[in-house]
């Protein structure tokens, strides 16, 4: 065990990453909406469909709750699976829209409060309800994804691979001060080592990680 916390992770990927200042979106309901149509796609993909909808002025709760599925399927088209995710995104928004009003409104709810009431709808998992909570409502949740998960894995080894979602959000927020900027970039880094260095065939050699991972230290040794 190589003993790398979470805090000495942060500390050589921001100094190689620099800060990444994440999530991407110039109002909240557009970052709502980018947590929802980057499920199984890339981000370019997303820009794209984000584009066609905020050319159409449909980038807002109002105009979302009330469009027709098929005029929003056209639009989020490039995001892939556009079908399904533009049935869950619409039904989504004319719940918020009745149960609360406003995405700002339902942002008023208590952290757990919030995340029980995301999960409940249709097509919003832990990974999207706490981008949305962390990015968009401004709430410090720490974001597992399958980047962390991977690289978690080849740095200590006594963390699983198939660590389940609360178990790995656990081990990072008893030993990370909740602070929203910090979660929120340590995220982004973890996406960013996934990205460049970790990758399904880990390129150690000039990953920042080298000498702190389980894994690295015996592949560039
Ligand atoms: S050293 Fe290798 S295995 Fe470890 S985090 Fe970096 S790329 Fe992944």
């Amino acid at each position: 065990m190589v003993g790398a916390s979470p805090s000495l992770i942060y500390k050589k990927l921001r100094r190689r990453f620099g800060f990444l200042d994440w999530w991407p979106g110039d109002t909240k309901f557009e970052i709502f909406v980018g947590a929802m149509l980057t499920q199984q796609t890339s981000w370019r993909n997303v820009e794209m469909a984000i584009a066609n909808l905020k050319g159409e002025d449909c980038l807002n709760l109002k105009t979302l709750s009330n469009i027709r599925v098929q005029k929003l399927e056209s639009l989020i088209r490039p995001s892939g699976f556009y079908r399904q995710k533009a049935r869950r995104l619409s039904g989504i928004c004319k719940s918020i829209k009745k149960d609360y009003g406003s995405l700002r409104k339902l942002f008023c709810l208590e952290k757990d409060e919030l995340r029980k009431v995301l999960l409940s709808y249709n097509g919003i998992g832990n990974e999207t309800a706490d981008s949305i909570i962390l990015y968009a409502a401004e709430k410090p949740v720490f974001v597992i994804d399958a980047y962390t998960k991977r690289a978690m894995h080849r740095i200590d080894q006594s963390i699983r691979e198939d660590i389940g979602y609360e178990q790995l959000q656990n081990y990072f927020e008893s030993r990370v001060e909740k602070r929203l900027n910090l979660y929120e970039d340590m995220h982004a880094q973890f996406v960013e080592l996934g990205k460049r260095y970790c990758k399904p065939k880990p390129d150690c050699t000039g990953c920042p990680l080298n000498h702190i991972c389980e894994h690295g230290i015996r592949a560039i040794a």
